[in-house]
Order: structure tokens, then C-alpha cells, then sequence
């Protein structure tokens, strides 16, 4: 396997990243700040284990089997210590966990087809699918897990190797989960490392890496693409999103709130697909800032830990100043704060649940990503304003449409411009479905048998019939 090693800065090893517990903003725990370096023999030791890894699936379906069985089993160790590094509510902690267990079982009992291809000519063409190599999987801190394994499920049932890096700012979760799946595998078919930018950027670039996977903010995107253009990778890009909810004349807004609020608050708003705009008809419009506002005041806000916290809070400093700078600006700009709007007096990194009303529709909190506790709710005249509002963005990931009607729903949502669009719901995911982001939001397919795909390569066996 080719490896290169330019003139680099002396290794500074053994240095370690605190990690917080977002619910108190105190260091509890550390993880190896890995050099990028540490990199060549790891990549070298997965592409060692692929040889073996690849040649026998059924070993594999075994294997996944019974990582996932192991992760099941290890919910009350994970499950805790996903809440205290990312904040979450503990019950949505073991739902994670959940997930992804069974994202190991959906994927292990998925297998390539062969097929054969004929364009009338006498020759038996046949099309098989071959693993790519040791895959660098990089993610972010919303989902460590279930994010974790929507990346090594596909890639190991493919027959890949894996290097997975997660965020620096939820490492722990990841390492365990790495350590509890990999006593089903072989040694070295997946390797958690653990590190910041220098360590991902690496990564993205290693020349023994065949595919780049990546999950996160656009801006690093662009840079895991770029880095990966260097050894011409494969890259599977999961960006960012702002996906718009817009509510018909005809909807029930009473019957819908609880199900809009908590597609935009759930894990404290910081999900890709989370509803991050509201567009409401102008008749409807106060009703609905009402009954968003009243499910953000009874929301119950506290550290993950506790039993009775339905939000935690936000994961970390520098997206709490985000959250907090996107509600100040859209404030100056003439929003109203119906509820929220600020900084919950306590330790660690909470944000009042907000809902924002005649927010501008340039305010940074409408056209960015604000992926916090925030909703800004805008009227509309006509649905085409509305639709057209709605894909006026460079994001391209889900939206939804909210009504009585259901085919004229559907005839709205057909119009949006994204990956997935729902109806009377939002983001709820199948594991067998694909899932694709559309403009910036994304590159390339995960989730069902495409997300296998996504880490196989065609090769074609081309045989003449008449010699
Ligand atoms: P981020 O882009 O800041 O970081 C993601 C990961 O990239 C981290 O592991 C980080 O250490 C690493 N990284 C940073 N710089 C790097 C570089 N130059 N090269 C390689 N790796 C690098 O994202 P985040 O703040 O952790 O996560 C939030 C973002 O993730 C939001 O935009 C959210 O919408 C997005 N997200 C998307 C999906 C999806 O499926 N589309 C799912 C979850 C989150």
C-alpha cells in the first residue's frame, strides 16, 4: 500500500483532548489528541485486515450480527456517557444506541447482487460489486453513534476496512462504541482514532484510503473534498441543512404543534434535518406562533442526566455563541422573542427554548444554519411565495408540508426543492430508504442498499460467447 510522509512538524504525542459535560461546561474525561502521523500505520493496519475482511461474507453477516448484539448489550454503559459528552436527554442517549445496533443488523444481512448485461451482442457480461479499501469515516458531535455506524455498518458489510474519526467535542461515546463492536471483528477492520481538524484533514488525504465519508458543517466539506481530490478518493459528503416546514391554510394547528416542535427541538435543535424555518399562511400565523411558543415554555429544560429533561443542553461553547449571535442579530433586526431569546442563567451551556416572530427574511437565522434551540416562524400570502421561499436557499437536505388535504400536500412537497420532503411529519428516517442531500447539503447516497453501494466499486466480467 502506498504511504508518503512529507517534512512535518516533530510528532508531539501523548496530548489529550478534555472533554466536556456540556450540562456543567466542566472537563470530566480526556481522549488521545492522536498526531496525524499516528495515521500511516493505522491506515497501513486496515488495509493489512481488508485482504481477510473482504473474502468472506458470510464471516462478515456473522460478525455484524454479533456487534450488534454486543452493542445492545452495552447500552447501560453507552448510553450514560453519550448524555454526559453531548448533552442529551438519557433516553434519547439509549435510543441512539438503539439505532444503531440495528443499523449493524439491517446492514449485515444486506448482500450485492450479481447481474448480467446484455446488449444483444454474443457476449456474457456480468456485473459484480467489489469492496474499495480502507474507508476514512469523519463525524460530528449531534449523533456521535448512530452517525458512527450509519458510516461502518455499510462500509464493513461491504467488505471496507475502517478508520472513523469523530468530533473532538464527543470522542468517548465513539471509542467505546469502537472498542465494544470491534471484540466481533478482527483487529484492525475498525480503528477509532481520535483528534481535531489537523488529525480529520489528514485523514481525508491519506493516500491508503479509498473512500472518504464525511459528515458535518458545508465549510468542512469543501475541505475533506479538497483534501480528498489529492489521492482522487471516493467522497460521500453529509452536509449541512435548513429544511423549511411549511403549514397550509387547511392544517389543524392544534393537532400538528406538539409533532412541529419537537422536529425543530429535538436534541436541542442540533440535527441536520431539523425543522429550522416555519412558513405559516398569514390567517393562521399567530395561532401557530402561539402554540409553538407555549410547547417551548412547558418544555422542560435540564442536564441530560436528569430523568425528567425533555431538551439538554447545547453541546458545546462555540455553538451556544452561534445560537446566541444568530437570535441577538435576528433581534436587532426586528424580530420578536414570542418566548426565549437568551442564555439560561446556569452552569454549563443551556439556551431558553425561542421562538422567533416577524423575523426579516435575510436574517442569518432564516438563511443559515442556526442547528440550536431556535424557530423563526414567517407568514406567507400564497403557497407559491411560500414554496418559493422555501428552496430559496443554497441548502438542499428535507422540508415538509403540514395540512388537512394530504394529496394537495403531497402536490406542495413534490415542489421542494431536496433530498426527502414529508408530510404532516418530519425527519423520520427509515433504514432502508436512501438519504441524499441535494445543492450544498450534499454529495453521493447513504442509507439502504444504496448507502452498500456507496462502498462498492462495479467491476465487470466481459466473456465471449462464440470463441
Ligand atoms: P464540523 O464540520 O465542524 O466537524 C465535523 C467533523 O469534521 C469533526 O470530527 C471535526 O473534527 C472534523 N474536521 C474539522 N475540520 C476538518 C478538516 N479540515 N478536515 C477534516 N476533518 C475536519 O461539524 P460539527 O459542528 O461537528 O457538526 C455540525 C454540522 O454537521 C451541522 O452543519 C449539521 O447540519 C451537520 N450534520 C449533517 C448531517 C447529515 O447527515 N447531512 C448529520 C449530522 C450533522
Amino acid at each position: 500500500m502506498p504511504t508518503t510522509r512529507s517534512v512535518r512538524q516533530p510528532a508531539t504525542r501523548g496530548r489529550s483532548i478534555p472533554v466536556l459535560d456540556p450540562a456543567t461546561g466542566e472537563a470530566f474525561d480526556e481522549a488521545p489528541d492522536q498526531h496525524p502521523d499516528e495515521l500511516d500505520t493505522v491506515v497501513d493496519r486496515a488495509h493489512t485486515a481488508w485482504h481477510r475482511w473482504r473474502a468472506d461474507p458470510s464471516a462478515r453477516r456473522h460478525a455484524l450480527l454479533a456487534a450488534a448484539g454486543a452493542v445492545e448489550a452495552a447500552a447501560p454503559d453507552l448510553a450514560p456517557l453519550l448524555t454526559r459528552e453531548q448533552g442529551k436527554p438519557l433516553r434519547e442517549s439509549y435510543a441512539e444506541v438503539g439505532r444503531t445496533a440495528a443499523r449493524l443488523r439491517y446492514f449485515a444481512e444486506l448482500r450485492p447482487g450479481r447481474e448480467a448485461i446484455s446488449d444483444g451482442r454474443p457476449v456474457r457480461s456480468e456485473l459484480r460489486w467489489r469492496p474499495l479499501g480502507p474507508v476514512a469515516a469523519i463525524t460530528p458531535w449531534n449523533f456521535p453513534l448512530q452517525l458512527a455506524s450509519a458510516k461502518f455498518a455499510p462500509a464493513l458489510a461491504a467488505g471496507n476496512t475502517m478508520v472513523l474519526k469523530p468530533s473532538p467535542f464527543t470522542p468517548l461515546a465513539t471509542r467505546l462504541l469502537g472498542s465494544i463492536v470491534s471484540t466481533a471483528l478482527p483487529e484492525h477492520v475498525l480503528t477509532i482514532v481520535t483528534g481535531g481538524e489537523a488529525l480529520g484533514a489528514r485523514l481525508a488525504s491519506h493516500p491508503g484510503i479509498r473512500h472518504v465519508t464525511f459528515t458535518g458543517s458545508i465549510p468542512t466539506g469543501r475541505a475533506v473534498a479538497g483534501g480528498a481530490a489529492a489521492t482522487l478518493a471516493r467522497v460521500t459528503l453529509e452536509l449541512g441543512g435548513n429544511d423549511a416546514a411549511v403549514l397550509l391554510d387547511d392544517v389543524e394547528v392544534d393537532r400538528i404543534a406538539d409533532r412541529l416542535f419537537w422536529a425543530a427541538f429535538r436534541n436541542c435543535g442540533q440535527v441536520c434535518m431539523a425543522v429550522k424555518r416555519v412558513y405559516a399562511p398569514v390567517r393562521l400565523y399567530s395561532e401557530v406562533v402561539e402554540a409553538l411558543a407555549q410547547r417551548a415554555k412547558s418544555a422542560v429544560v435540564g442536564a441530560g442526566l436528569d430523568p425528567g429533561s425533555e431538551l439538554g443542553p447545547v453541546n458545546n461553547a462555540p455553538q451556544l455563541a452561534r445560537v446566541e449571535k444568530y437570535t441577538a442579530q435576528a433581534v436587532a433586526d426586528g424580530a420578536r422573542a414570542v418566548t426565549g431569546g437568551h442564555r439560561i442563567d446556569r452552569p454549563g451551556y443551556f439556551f431558553a427554548p425561542t421562538v422567533l416572530a416577524d423575523v426579516p427574511t435575510r436574517s442569518a437565522v432564516v438563511t443559515e444554519e442556526q442547528f440550536g434551540p431556535v424557530l423563526p416562524v414567517l407568514p406567507y400570502r400564497n403557497i407559491d411565495e411560500a414554496v418559493e421561499a422555501a428552496n430559496d436557499t443554497g441548502f438542499g437536505l428535507g422540508g415538509s408540508v403540514w395540512g388537512t388535504d394530504l394529496d394537495r400536500a403531497e402536490a406542495v412537497a413534490g415542489r421542494l426543492e431536496c433530498g426527502t420532503a414529508w408530510i404532516n411529519h418530519h425527519a423520520e428516517l427509515s433504514l432502508a430508504q436512501p438519504f441524499a442531500g441535494i445543492k450544498e447539503s450534499g454529495v453521493g447516497v447513504a442509507g439502504g442498499p444504496w448507502g452498500l453501494y456507496g462502498n462498492l466499486r462495479p467491476f465487470v466480467m466481459h466473456r465471449p460467447e462464440d470463441m
